[in-house]
């Protein structure tokens, strides 16, 4: 079984802690890869001296201080990303955040590897191509996020016509119970605390709005081909139940443990085997686990997903682009967190939709949704 990882996003939370996997288990790390050439790089660099090491960004001063600072070979550009997502017999993890992230999962599914996906956007923005990809290059899609590894851990040796349907768990976020009237006046700081998992800033107010959900639903139509009206999503504040999937008979499956990304990162790797935890044993003592409908009129943005998934096409992708411009303009202060919506559904419904047909399609409608919602965060700034 394939051992050598890409660390794809390698100075982000997804990337650190891969490369602890990594280190914990004694995989290879044939390349790491990151936007820009930071200390954090170099560390990482230092801690795994096989790796080929990439840097997408960064302005000629930068790489030319990141080089002579590291002392060894560097590649740049977003090309090289790619070359390392191909590397052969590797299993790349994508956690780069963003857009930027497509093309990676596009080269590796390709040239035949297996793509542990923590890269929302891949699916989101580029669904359709990832499927193509997946069928032409035989590469493998396993998706690291929590939910949708607990889903893809259930589905392990079911036949699909046997599926009823899946089932997203959501924490509910910071404001779960909260009214449209008090979440108004929610500040940055507020909705950066999450109450179960610790993530980057983006997923982390996406969790508050219940964004997050929605493109997770997205992501689950993409990786098991489910019709949305066959996928749900319930509150379940503990996060200990990761997501489950009910079935034709009446049972149901779900997936538990801890709210510890090492675990379906570990998971991505060895599957279908599996390795001993870099985590504590899991224990259900002293836990409750509590289950609720989500609140669809103070978190609109749930249903905005469904209905962006179920028009298919560039709709997604517009979502996901304009819900990035928000987020980023709440979290300066621009805007206040019920406009992070409001925001997302005017420009869905101002960029003309298109079908997705090829890579520049992606390209081209996630600037134009990006110049649309920043043009709406200016007016509404002022
Ligand atoms: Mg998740």
């Amino acid at each position: 079984m394939t051992r050598r990882v890409v660390v794809l996003g390698s100075t982000g939370s997804i990337g650190t802690q891969t490369l602890d996997v990594a280190s914990a288990q004694g995989f290879e790390v044939a390349a790491i890869g990151a936007r820009r050439p930071s200390t954090d790089l170099a560390n990482q660099a230092r801690k795994f001296p096989d790796a080929t090491v990439v840097v997408a960004g960064g302005n000629p001063e930068e790489r030319k201080e990141f080089v002579s600072d590291l002392g060894r070979a560097v590649l740049f550009d977003d090309e090289s990303i790619s070359a390392i997502a191909a590397l052969a017999d590797s299993v790349v993890i994508n956690g780069i955040v963003g857009a930027a992230g497509l093309s990676a999962t596009l080269a590796a599914l390709e040239a035949g590897n297996r793509v542990g996906l923590a890269n929302k956007e891949s699916l989101v923005a580029g669904g359709p191509l990832v499927t193509e990809a997946l069928a032409r290059g035989g590469g493998e899609l396993i998706p690291v996020d929590s939910e949708h590894s607990a889903i893809y851990q259930c589905l392990v040796g079911e036949a699909t016509q046997d599926v009823a349907r899946l089932v997203l768990t959501a924490s509910g976020g910071p404001f779960r119970g909260w009214g449209r009237d008090r979440l108004e006046s929610v500040t940055p700081e507020q909705a950066l605390q999450h109450p179960t998992w610790d993530m980057g800033p983006r997923v982390t107010i996406d969790s508050a709005t219940l964004f997050n959900k929605g493109l997770e639903v997205i992501e689950a139509h993409f990786l098991f081909g489910f019709a949305y009206d066959r996928i749900g999503v319930v509150v379940h504040p503990q996060s200990v139940l990761h997501s489950f999937v009910e079935f034709i008979d009446g049972s149901w499956k779900g997936h538990l443990g801890h709210a510890d990304m090492r675990i379906p990162i570990q998971y991505a790797i060895t599957a279908p085997q599996r390795a001993e935890g870099i985590a504590d044993p899991f224990s259900l003592g002293g836990v409750t686990l509590d289950f609720e409908e989500p609140d669809r009129d103070a978190f609109p943005a749930l249903d905005l997903a469904y209905a962006a998934g179920r028009r298919g096409g560039s709709a997604p992708a517009v979502l996901n682009a304009a819900d990035e411009i928000a987020v980023a303009a709440f979290l300066e202060g621009r805007i206040g967190f019920l406009e992070i919506t409001e925001i997302v559904e005017r420009t869905i419904d101002g960029v003309p939709w298109q079908a997705i047909d090829e890579f520049s399609d992606v390209v081209e409608i996630d600037r134009e949704a990006r110049s649309f919602a920043r043009q709406l965060v200016a007016e509404t700034a002022t």
